[in-house]
């Protein structure tokens, strides 16, 4: 199958063929056909499938005919929960778009707020959006929606779990009611379905790799050892190991800047992505790193979800997440195309109910390996899946933390994240 045979515009082939691209990913050969027929879809894939050109091809052959924006109006809003989302599907679609004349912007906190104004105001026929600037936006009137056809929730999942809820349903609210609304995400969940439910109407469902299933092609192994030897350890195996390349996972930002320190402070290249980096911070971070200029990245959950980095033979998680589906995102980083990835985890006896969970979530007991000159003195449990299930006691709606004026992308309301309990819904409070 080829991408002419989708029924995409003279333009768009061409600008796709200028990125290199020969086929239709799965996701792609299924959802654009789907979404150029006008219809609602719901599509769950891994990152890395290429669900970005599966919503923005269909989304610029669309556009490119009827009225283009008035002032101040927007035909297309794509939300993502991230700047640095943001910033790449806003990318796409001007390396997809290149051979229209359509016009687009993205706006995201943490920047000066008056050049987004600026570009609102000429109109834009694709706005590609973080929810909580979005509507900063709005309230000053510097964006409308009487224009809008079509609506996207990009990395629907991780938007709900970062609280953007209310944000998602206040802007819906603002939409005419008759769009088109397109709904992406990395798994369906039960959260996204009662998301989808208020949203998309007699969707086409799309679901491409079942979820975890990158958990079977990559070898995974946890190192016991105790906290306070962990940066050690982890100089250790790099240098040990000559890893040239390696993203590092921290659950915190407090964490990611403390380790970079202390990787710097024996002679190695590292830097940290997180949510109170500044943009051209983050930016330049991965740049860097994707250059090779940058050995070690230190990336809190948020900030690499979604971010495109060529799969890596290594990733290493500094501490375990305490949500366990972010291990499957975090190991998902690894195991190039034919090659399988090594995903290792230090942890220490502190993380063992965190250890627990992920273990239940995929269904097996990771194998251990103790590293000689740091055993722990801290035993780490032994682990077991038959665990009773604790009692099902309904957990108390999170309350989910939306200060006003709150930036996106920014989930700084330090709300402290207790240990496992319930931890699927907690919002999260420390990345
Ligand atoms: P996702 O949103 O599913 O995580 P992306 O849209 O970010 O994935 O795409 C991942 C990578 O795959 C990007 O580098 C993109 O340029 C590339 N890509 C997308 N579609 C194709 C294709 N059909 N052929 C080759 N590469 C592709
Ligand atoms: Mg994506």
């Amino acid at each position: 199958m080829s991408f002419a045979s989708l029924g995409l515009s003279e333009p768009i082939l061409k600008a796709v063929s200028d990125q290199g691209y020969q086929t239709p990913s799965p996701i792609q050969l299924q959802a654009i056909p789907a979404i150029l027929s006008g219809k609602d879809v719901m599509a769950a894939a891994q990152t890395g499938t290429g669900k970005t050109a599966g919503f923005t091809l269909p989304l610029l052959h669309r556009l490119s005919s009827g009225t283009p924006a008035k002032a101040n109006q927007v035909r297309a809003l794509v939300l993502t929960p991230t700047r640095e989302l943001a910033a790449q599907v806003a990318d796409s679609v001007t390396k997809y778009g290149s051979n229209l004349s359509l016009r687009s912007t993205v706006v995201f906190g943490g920047v000066k707020i008056n050049p987004q104004m600026m570009k609102l105001r000429r109109g834009n026929d694709i706005l590609v959006a973080t929810p909580g600037r979005l509507l900063d936006l709005y309230n000053q009137n510097a964006v409308r929606f009487n224009q809008l056809e079509v609506l996207v929730l990009d990395e629907a999942d991780r938007m709900l779990d970062m609280g953007f809820i209310r944000d998602i349903k206040k802007i819906i609210s603002f939409l005419p009611k008759q769009r088109q609304n397109l709904l992406f995400s990395a798994t369906f969940s039960k959260e996204i379905r009662t998301l989808a439910k208020g949203l998309v109407h007699q969707p086409v469902e799309i679901s491409v790799s079942p979820p975890n299933s990158t958990v079977e092609s990559v070898d995974q192994r946890i190192h016991p050892v105790d906290k306070n030897k962990k940066s050690a350890l982890l100089c250790h195996l790099i240098n040990d190991n000559q890893w040239h390349q390696v993203l590092v996972f921290s659950r915190t930002k407090h964490g990611a800047n403390k380790l970079v320190r202390q990787l710097e402070a024996v002679g190695l290249n590292a830097a940290a992505i997180h949510g109170n980096k500044s943009q051209a911070a983050r930016t330049k971070a991965l740049a860097n790193f994707k250059a090779g200029k940058v050995q070690v990245l230190v990336a809190t959950d948020i900030a690499a979800r979604g971010i495109d980095i060529d799969k890596l033979p290594y990733v290493i998680n500094y501490d375990l997440p305490n949500i366990p589906e972010d291990y499957v995102h975090r190991i998902g980083r690894t195991g190039r195309a034919s090659e399988s990835g090594h995903a290792i985890s230090l942890v220490c006896a502190d993380e063992f109910p965190y250890l627990a969970d992920i273990e239940h979530l995929i269904g097996k007991l990771l194998p251990r390996e103790l590293i000689s000159g740091f055993e722990p003195v801290h035993n780490l449990p032994e682990s077991s899946l038959d665990r009773r299930p604790p009692k099902a006691k309904k957990p108390k709606k999170p309350k989910v933390g939306h200060k006003d004026g709150q930036r996106s992308g920014d989930v700084a309301q330090g709300h402290k994240v207790g240990r496992r309990a319930n931890s699927r819904n907690k919002r999260r409070g420390n990345n």
